[in-house]
């Protein structure tokens, strides 16, 4: 019979210990990790590191079978001693639990002394894509302790977790029930990987999540919740307390917005629910209070400049958003002095908007005075009606030097306002109306979905309520 290195190495191990030993307690003196605890889960070392353990354990299996290790005492399931915890079922998932067998899922030998002081410490995990499309997370949290007292403090286990828990872009497609599902699945799942109670998990995660009661917890909260979730269970050392919330100094005057619900970092890469950005791990993310007028559909999780800056230094971007969420909830857009700046800028810096059909159609010359009035007097709203903001929308589109995203933006609003206006899915205007019922019907059944018609809405953008007249006869007030 020929051991290869592990395995002789491992047996050497088992057979000096003098009394009954866990096996895998030695796989860290054996190859020692050779990377720092904050390598990433697809650090090459790390991932590397992984086999070498998944080989230890192949090994420990193999011996075992050769009848060169003897089984003292079975392997219980209560995760001290267990090769494989049991694992919650996962919801949306026909395949079969995999059932421990004779050859995957040898039992522990236990009654082991104290580990050594000094042995490893170390939590890792590696993510692979799984088999049908989630992701297998195998995680060997290796926790051995010694209180120098005979009493092991923490326990060991190593394991193929492989729950297929749900991809940030699946997590982005989940709604109501399911969300709440997957909620529970983690957080056991979680408890069971970091060897705590269920409840303390489901506490540090709401607290991490920035939600107060997971039982009134919307679509857009229990999200981020699976996404700390998942933040946890692809790395268990992160499973942390929360940062401490940050201290930030609002804007004043014209450009401040309301103080937000709630604040913390981004645990996942995601985009903000408004602009749309990419949002990096480690990034600030909040959610605004939801809007007390009902007709205003709560925004989701906003980067630090939709939180705070949007109107104190409004990109370009901002100011179309402004545009289109006003004319989704009303019949005109409100824009403060900032807003304004920004606007007749973008209109006038080239002579292409003028000299566009749309603005010869509809000439706007005097809203760009109206602008300029704005900044002058350095005014909290000025109201532009429907007519002129779709007419400036399509000027803009003529402007050369405009960003990918600021063109990507402005076709989409103007897409959803002509769709608005032309109806070409035939809402029925006996169900919906005409007003913000129907224009989210329309938005919601585009047959061009766009970055506007994902998000949904209005929202509500604060500090502009909407005019007491119609189009019209308010296209030249201001406020
Ligand atoms: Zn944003």
């Amino acid at each position: 019979m020929t051991l290869n290195a592990d395995e002789r190495e491992l047996l050497r191990r088992i057979s000096e210990a003098g009394s009954p030993v866990e096996p895998p307690d030695y796989f860290h003196s054996i190859h020692p990790p050779d990377f720092p605890r904050s390598a990433a889960d697809d650090d090459p070392r790390r991932e590397a590191w992984v086999e070498l353990q998944m080989g230890l354990y192949r090994a420990y299996i193999r011996l075992h079978e050769l009848g060169l290790v003897e089984v003292v005492d079975p392997a219980t399931a209560n995760g001290a001693t267990a090769w494989w915890p049991p694992r919650p079922a996962a919801p949306h998932s026909d395949r079969p639990r995999p059932a421990p067998s004779s050859g995957d899922c040898p039992v522990l030998l236990s009654g082991r002394q104290p580990a050594a002081s000094g042995d490893l410490l170390e939590a890792v995990s590696v993510r692979r894509p799984g088999d049908n499309g989630g992701t297998r997370a195998r995680a060997g949290v290796m926790v051995a302790g010694d209180t120098g007292a005979g009493r092991r403090e923490q326990q060991q286990m190593g394991f193929d977790w492989d729950i297929n828990f749900p991809t940030t872009a699946e997590i982005a497609a989940l709604h109501g029930e399911a969300l709440r599902s997957w909620v529970d699945t983690g957080t056991e799942a979680v408890a069971e990987i970091v060897g705590k109670p269920a409840e303390r998990v489901r506490s540090r995660l709401t607290r991490t999540a920035g939600v107060k009661n997971l039982g009134a917890a919307d679509d857009e909260d229990l999200r981020e919740c699976l996404r700390v979730l998942r933040t946890w269970l692809s790395d268990p050392a992160s499973y942390t307390p929360p940062a401490p919330k940050p201290k930030i100094q609002r804007p004043e005057s014209i450009g401040q917005l309301p103080v937000p619900r709630t604040l913390k970092q981004a645990h996942t890469e995601t985009t903000c629910g408004l602009c749309a950005d990419p949002v990096k791990p480690g990034d600030l993310v909040g959610r605004m209070r939801d809007p007390k007028d009902k007709q205003f559909v709560p925004m989701g999780w906003l980067c630090a400049h939709c939180l705070y800056e949007r109107r104190e230094k409004p990109r370009r971007r901002d100011v179309v958003l402004r545009i289109f969420h006003h004319l989704f909830a009303s019949s005109a857009a409100g824009l403060n002095a900032h807003e304004c700046a920004v606007l007749r800028t973008w209109l006038t810096e080239t002579e292409a908007p003028a000299a566009s059909t749309a603005w010869r159609n509809d000439p706007l010359d005097t809203t760009v005075v109206r602008l300029e009035t704005s900044v002058t007097e350095v005014k909290g709203t000025t109201w532009i009606a429907v007519p002129t903001a779709h007419t400036i929308i399509t000027a803009l589109l003529d402007a050369p030097g405009s960003s990918e995203a600021e063109t990507a933006l402005l076709r989409a609003v103007a897409q959803h306002l002509d769709e608005w206006q032309t109806n070409p899915q035939g809402i029925e205007a006996r169900r919906y109306g005409t007003g913000v019922r129907y224009r989210a019907e329309v938005l919601k059944t585009t047959s061009r979905p766009t970055v506007l018609s994902e998000r949904g809405g209005p929202f509500d953008l604060h500090h502009t309520p909407p005019p007491t007249a119609e189009p019209g006869d308010t296209a030249d007030s201001t406020a």
